[in-house]
């Protein structure tokens, strides 16, 4: 690690901890050359899979879009920030779990649903809804069934979400 001060490459690690739970190694650095002290941070990059969107062309993956979506879903529904954060953080998980270097963008969108129908039924049904763009009747049957079928114990948010949404 070059030294900011003068430049030199001759510097060493006096102390390293782990900081912000362990996502993040701190380490003070002094210079051999001039003396001075200076703090990195080190954080693990994890390669994210590119995304195959349906035309064919690849686009990098990204976070924000990704929470863009899951908010609007989750517009006026009971879930916190932090579980929205968490949901966000399993989907990225898993997609490097893959191992794989691309994706098909339509694997994001199945583990986005995923992870709405575990945290609220009528934002899982609205982005199913977008995000399927339900070619007719039948196959948003088919979505309401499944929900049903998986969720006995939450059918009044599910009435809820057919209300609401008008479909
Ligand atoms: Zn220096």
């Amino acid at each position: 690690m070059r030294c900011p001060f003068c430049g030199t490459q001759d510097t060493k690690v006096v102390d390293s901890r782990l900081v912000s739970e362990g996502a993040q190694v701190r380490r003070r650095r002094t210079c051999n050359q001039c003396q001075e002290r200076f703090t990195t941070f080190e954080v693990a990059e994890l390669q994210m899979p590119k995304l195959i969107k349906s035309d064919g062309s690849r686009e990098a993956f990204d976070d924000d879009k990704l929470r863009r979506g899951i908010i609007k879903a989750i517009e006026k529904r009971p879930v916190s920030i932090e579980a929205i954060e968490t949901a966000i953080t399993r989907i990225k998980e898993k997609m490097q779990a893959t191992g794989e270097r691309e994706l098909p963008s339509r694997w994001t969108g199945e583990a986005v649903m995923e992870e709405l129908q575990r945290l609220d039924q009528v934002a899982y049904v609205r982005f199913a809804s977008v995000y399927r763009s339900f070619k007719d009747i039948s196959e948003f049957r088919d979505a309401l069934d499944h929900l049903e079928n998986h969720c006995a114990d939450n059918n009044a948010s599910l009435s809820d979400a057919t209300k609401e949404d008008k479909l």
